[in-house]
């Protein structure tokens, strides 16, 4: 096998590569030069048998204050490709939505806009359906190129990864990594149309969200009917409530903002309070939409693997 081109951190804070600026240190991290780098890593990983961790721009996670163990591959600057092919767009899963939105409305092509304003990687938002303002990947996404803990390269279109609120398939696979996404340009418009409707969306976004950055956009998702969940924190009395530096915004309760100091174990005992009041209060269970690293990291089971279009073992 080549050697690995990234070096490889130890030890290495990663609460500043994290939008809430909380937890403890990576045991190792590295950043992988380029898809052959994140064989290398990956194949490394498996033969020291070092768990694995993905992070992107850091803005829906809540890494532990202990850190993670194993290695951490880091997205947010690798994986940085973006080029057209015909009707499709080809994008590294470490480029930033609203880079791939601003190519989008560069080319002339709709359907993009809500991606301003969300600030993280295109693998991250992939796995999850990020979505806003009524839109979500789903309405413009193509084609997904994951890798496998095995080295495997799987291919998969929207149909089968079952896109939902928040929600994909890969949800149930944590360890596979999205490499690479096809979003499709087929709604052309005036590029002035769109950058005006950009501008509009994200002055709205900035009247209703807070203006402390130190969040991860929505704690929980909204339940499936009824109200949002930040109505119903809301009503459970926990708008400003605080714990430590952790604060529940008051402008949007399914915001907790970190106020200086916060560290993890404030914020969960305050999201678990929140899910606990507004269970007694309203009856609803709310579902966490941010990922606690390293727990929600064991495999979840579920349901089965998407079948397997494009194979291809990377053995080396
Ligand atoms: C102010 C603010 C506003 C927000 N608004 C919205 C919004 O309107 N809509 C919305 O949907 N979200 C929103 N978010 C949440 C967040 O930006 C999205 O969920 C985004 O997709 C996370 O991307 P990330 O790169 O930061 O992921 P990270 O937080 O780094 O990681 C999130 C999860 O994805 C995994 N992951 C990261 N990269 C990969 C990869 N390449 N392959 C597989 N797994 C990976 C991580 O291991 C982790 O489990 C907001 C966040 C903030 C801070």
């Amino acid at each position: 096998m080549d050697s690995i081109k990234s070096a490889i951190s130890s030890n290495l804070p990663l609460a500043p590569l994290t939008t809430w600026r909380i937890g403890g240190p990576a045991a190792r991290l590295a950043v992988p030069a380029d898809l052959d780098d994140v064989y290398r890593l990956l194949s490394l990983a498996q033969d020291r048998g070092w768990p694995l961790f993905f992070l992107g721009r850091g803005s829906n996670v809540l890494i532990d204050d202990a850190g993670l163990p194993g290695l951490t591959l880091h997205l947010a600057k690798s994986l940085q490709g973006l080029e057209r092919h015909g009707d499709a767009l080809r994008v590294g899963a470490g480029v930033a939505l609203p880079r791939l939105a601003q190519a989008a409305a560069r080319l002339g092509f709709t359907g993009f806009e809500f991606l301003a304003g969300i600030p993280g990687t295109v693998g991250a938002a992939v796995r999850l359906n990020a979505g806003a303002e009524g839109a979500s990947l789903a309405g413009v996404l193509a084609l997904v190129r994951v890798v496998t803990p095995r080295l495997q390269l799987l291919e998969f279109c929207p149909a089968e990864l079952g896109l939902g609120y928040r929600s994909s398939l890969l949800l149930n696979f944590p360890h596979w990594l999205v490499v690479e996404a096809e979003f499709a340009l087929t709604r052309p418009a005036d590029p002035e149309v769109i950058q005006t409707r950009m501008r509009e969306l994200l002055q709205a976004r900035q009247a209703r969200q807070p203006a402390n950055p130190r969040t991860c956009g929505s704690v929980f998702k909204n339940p499936s009917e009824g109200p949002a969940a930040g109505w119903l924190i809301d009503q459970a009395g926990y708008k400003g409530r605080r714990l430590g530096d952790a604060l529940v915004s008051h402008r949007h309760a399914n915001f907790i903002l970190n106020q200086g100091q916060a560290n993890a174990a404030q914020v969960k005992a305050l999201i678990s309070e929140i899910q606990e009041q507004v269970w007694r209060t309203q009856g609803v269970a709310l579902e966490r939409e941010v990922v606690f690293l390293p727990e929600d990291l064991a495999c979840r089971g579920g349901p089965v693997c998407p079948p397997l279009r494009v194979g291809g073992d990377k053995e080396d």
